[in-house]
């Protein structure tokens, strides 16, 4: 393969496993391994394109945010993930998201003062974290000259991929097709109409969202389709630069905690390569602890690290034992099903790269239910902020982490909100109108919900209203 005289010379992709550690040019964009079917990693040769000495180098470019690629919240930090030389690099600003100080005491966490942190990616344009990774996947599609591009989506990796798409074209004069897959009937309207709206191609396959990623890779080998699912190690080299985000929030410090929501386990991964790479490069101390958390009802990695004992064991992951859970679930017909739509799903495609960043980060998984995912849902947009329901998984999860003591109160901590408040009104709107979100049905079987706040029946009738405000005050 011939390599471009644009591309970066000091990046390249390499497989995941110690014992093979198969290199690949960037360009010859693949997702797994030839010679084992692993994932693959996009690596540096940092001796040929070195990071800067200190963090706090990333900081002076708030300076000069006048360039767009200081701008944005990916880009300014472009020595960490140098793959792609800077006139290629495709922006729209995103990743304007700072670390947000929230009192514990307003969400009833027994943590010191100062110690808990949200970091709130739903402020991203497209509203979810997702476009810190297509800012990278675009780039690379640009690097590649690619122009049909693809992904399967639970909602928000389809919103981003359409959103960047129509810019794309608009900025370059070149026709861009884009196409979606999204699971038919499993998508929250707010990431539907976004895909609708910035002209996706939107194909509703009668399957779940694991059936619509087999389905686009099978595509993307017939039809020249550049993948942009998070099995594309681009996507990651984006979504790292959360995590120096956190830092430079926190004044370079690492905190103790790094608390996010786990489906196809690609933010995890990312999270754990950005530290990984960070501490190889001298530039942090030392490493925060990682907590995934899924729901239980979509709990492949709590099952398998948590109850089967699984590891990344240097590499050699038992392989084994995820097969056996997969036929399990297969031949059991069962599938994932939660009220947190984003994470709705079977067989996480990043699993390996998450049991690394498990074990880099000295980690832990746990599953939360629907309930404690909405109570907590509500509890954040209590406090100013609002997210989707997976968002919420990551303050359920350090709800249950503190009751077992496994995060103490010293713990400085952050928690990853990935989405945004309006992705998903519905499941809202049942929240405090006491419904199955998503359904008519009045949730006569659950509990009143504890932060319900319910809308009140008024007659037009002045009196009738002004006592009805009255009434609540008291
Ligand atoms: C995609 C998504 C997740 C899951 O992230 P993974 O990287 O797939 O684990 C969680 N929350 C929201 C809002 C998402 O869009
Ligand atoms: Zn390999």
């Amino acid at each position: 393969m011939i390599r471009s005289e644009s591309m970066s010379e000091g990046a390249f992709l390499r497989c995941i496993r110690p014992a093979c550690l198969h290199t690949y040019g960037v360009e010859e964009a693949r997702y797994d391994c030839a010679a084992c079917g692993s994932l693959l990693d996009v690596v540096y040769d940092w001796e040929r394109t070195p990071a800067p000495g200190r963090l706090s180098f990333f900081a002076e470019r708030w300076g000069t945010r006048h360039e767009p690629l200081d701008f944005s919240g990916v880009w300014r930090f472009r020595e960490l993930l140098p793959f792609a030389p800077p006139d290629k690099l495709v922006t729209i600003g995103e990743g304007q998201t700072l670390l947000q100080n929230v009192d514990p005491r307003r969400v009833d966490l027994p943590l010191a003062a100062g110690n808990l942190h949200f970091q709130y990616e739903g402020m991203n344009p497209s509203g979810s974290f997702k476009d810190n990774g297509m800012t990278a996947a675009f780039t690379m599609a640009r690097v590649l000259g690619r122009h049909r591009v693809g992904c399967a989506s639970t909602g928000n990796t389809s919103a981003s991929l359409a959103l960047y798409a129509s810019l794309a074209q608009t900025q370059s004069g070149r026709a861009m097709q884009a196409i979606v897959f999204v699971g038919a009937g499993k998508i929250a309207y707010g990431k539907l109409s976004q895909a609708l709206d910035y002209g996706a191609l939107t194909l509703q396959i009668d399957g779940d969202f694991d059936a619509c990623l087999t389905r686009i890779r099978e595509a993307s080998d017939r039809l020249d389709l550049y993948l942009m699912n998070s099995v594309n190690p681009f996507r990651l080299e984006g979504q790292k630069t959360i995590m120096y985000r956190v830092l430079e929030g926190l004044g370079w410090e690492p905190p103790d905690w790094i608390i996010c929501p786990g489906g196809n386990l690609g933010n995890s991964s990312a999270f754990g390569k950005a530290f990984a790479e960070l501490k190889e490069l001298g530039l942090i101390p030392r490493m925060p602890r990682l907590a995934i958390v899924n729901a239980a009802g979509a709990n492949t990695l709590c099952d398998l690290v948590s109850r089967k004992g699984l590891t990344w064991n240097g590499g050699e992951w038992d392989q084994s034992i995820v097969d056996a859970y997969y036929d399990a679930m297969t031949r059991e017909d069962r599938k994932a099903k939660t009220i947190a739509s984003a994470i709705e799903i079977n067989r996480p495609v990043n699993l390996p790269k998450a049991l690394r960043a498990l074990h880099a980060m000295n980690g832990v998984v746990r599953d939360v239910t629907d309930d404690e995912i909405l109570d907590e849902k509500a509890r954040i947009g209590r406090n100013g902020y609002g997210c989707e329901p997976a968002s919420a998984a990551s303050l359920a999860g350090l709800r249950k982490l503190v009751a077992e003591g496994v995060v103490s109160a010293s713990d400085r901590v952050v928690c990853v909100l990935t989405g945004h408040q309006l992705k998903d009104a519905d499941v809202t709107v049942g929240y405090h109108t006491d419904r199955y979100p998503g359904e008519a049905r009045t949730c006569a079987s659950q509990p009143p919900r504890p932060f319900a706040n319910r809308p009140v029946q008024v007659a037009d009738d002045l009196d009738a209203i002004c006592a009805a405000i009255e009434n609540a005050d008291a």
